[in-house]
């Protein structure tokens, strides 16, 4: 007989890992997120065409050193904080923070939704965040930007979670068999840092509305009245660090005098 490499309790979890992996894995497949992530899934959920908008905070490491802890925390009150409220007021079904990364999830019928909250929050981010973060901060030069990204993809998720004595569930959370977070690195390399950026699988379920595509009359740098064209298209295909070849950019945000209009008719479009 082999010794055994572990404790005792270990050994146990080890040997039923070997079991479980030898056993066929079920999987549920779904269009939609579950309504209610208290509901335990008993199996692993393939979700159809994900919509995920990841958000998260960068600023220089020579910036790092120079802040208090409590201007650190304020900061990241004020961005992760708020960047949860929006997205739960304006209907994401699922919403994670990795460390200081938010996500939100949208089912594939509420691409529309999605976008409009990832305007506004792009929004807030350029027009309140960073004017209020540059008024506190005005001494320091401060260096700060933002990441935000949106994909689509049909994404594996399964619950896990432990029993503890009283047999209560503990450590109960999502393993999305997936990797967003890497994202936020790659798009490092391309991005100007106030932008939305979006993958062409996701770009391509909303190109053929004007609302999406084109600015209000408005909003135009020349100012002659006329539409331009909010989206460039940004060339992935010499980039392996991408599983897609091509991906848009949004330079904009809500038009101050629009937006309103703007972003109800956009989430209705979902309803067409
Ligand atoms: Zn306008």
């Amino acid at each position: 007989m082999t010794q055994s490499l572990y404790l005792d309790s270990v050994n146990g979890i080890v040997n039923d890992a070997k079991t479980i992996f030898q056993n066929p894995i079920s999987i549920t497949d779904r269009n939609t997120l579950p309504a209610d992530w208290n509901y335990k899934m008993n199996s692993w959920y393939k979700i159809k065409d994900i919509v995920s908008i990841f958000v998260d905070i960068r600023w220089s490491t020579k910036l790092s050193a120079t802040l208090h802890e409590k201007s650190t925390a304020s900061i990241y009150e004020l961005f992760t904080g708020t960047a949860i409220k929006i997205f739960h007021e304006m209907w994401a079904e699922y919403i994670d923070v990795k460390w200081d990364g938010v996500f939100a999830l949208f089912s594939a019928n509420k691409i529309y939704t999605a976008l409009s909250s990832a305007i506004t929050f792009k929004t807030f981010a350029q027009r309140t965040f960073k004017v209020l973060i540059d008024k506190k901060f005005e001494w320091k030069n401060i260096d700060i930007w933002f990441h935000m990204w949106i994909d689509q993809k049909t994404v594996l998720v399964k619950q896990i979670w432990l029993k503890d004595s009283d047999r209560r569930d503990r450590r109960k959370n999502e393993v999305w068999a997936w990797k967003p977070v890497n994202m936020s690195a790659k798009l490092a390399s391309l991005s100007n840092d106030w932008e939305l950026i979006v993958s062409d699988r996701f770009f391509k379920n909303l190109w053929k509305e004007e609302l999406i595509l084109k600015s209000c009359w408005c909003c135009n740098e020349k100012e002659t009245g006329e539409k331009v064209d909010l989206w460039e298209e940004v060339d992935l295909s010499q980039n392996d660090k991408f599983d897609f070849d091509k991906a848009y950019m949004l330079k904009s945000m809500w038009c101050s005098t629009h937006w309103k209009e703007w972003c109800q008719k956009i989430i209705q479009l979902d309803n067409k």
